[in-house]
This record gives C-alpha cells, structure tokens and sequence, in this order.
C-alpha cells in the first residue's frame, strides 16, 4: 500500500470550523506555514497545515485533534 502524500499527521483535515464556518484560506503553503507557526505560539497548540480538497487552498489544523476541534 502506497502511503499517502498528504497528512502525513493525524490533523483535523476540513474546509469547516466546527461552528460551521470555512476556516481561513491561505493561498499557498508558505503563507499556511507562516500562520501556523504564529497561532502555534500563541495558543500553544502544535498545528500543521494541509492543501484543501474542497477548495484547493490551504488550511492549518490541530495536529492530533478531534476533527472540526479546531478554531483556525
Ligand atoms: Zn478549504
């Protein structure tokens, strides 16, 4: 079995929040890795990003979490 590309990491891989709404799109993955990394300080959280199935854009989740068990 060829192990997959992407998600490397259990992340909360979704377009959704859990309140229902699209979490934040970034454009490219530099700039998801950039927000990342500073939500990660912040909230001291380890978050990954990830490249967007539904809407091709990239998404940053918490690594290890329960789906939709993230605000970003
Ligand atoms: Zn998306």
């Amino acid at each position: 079995m060829p192990r997959p590309l992407q998600r490397p990491l259990a992340i909360d891989a979704s377009h959704w929040r859990r309140d229902g709404q699209p979490k934040v799109r970034y454009s490219n993955r530099s700039d998801a890795l950039l927000a990342a990394d500073e939500r990660s300080k912040e909230s001291g959280t380890e978050l990954g990003v990830y490249e967007c199935a539904f809407c091709k854009g990239w998404h940053m989740g918490r690594i290890g979490g329960r789906a939709g068990d993230s605000d970003a």
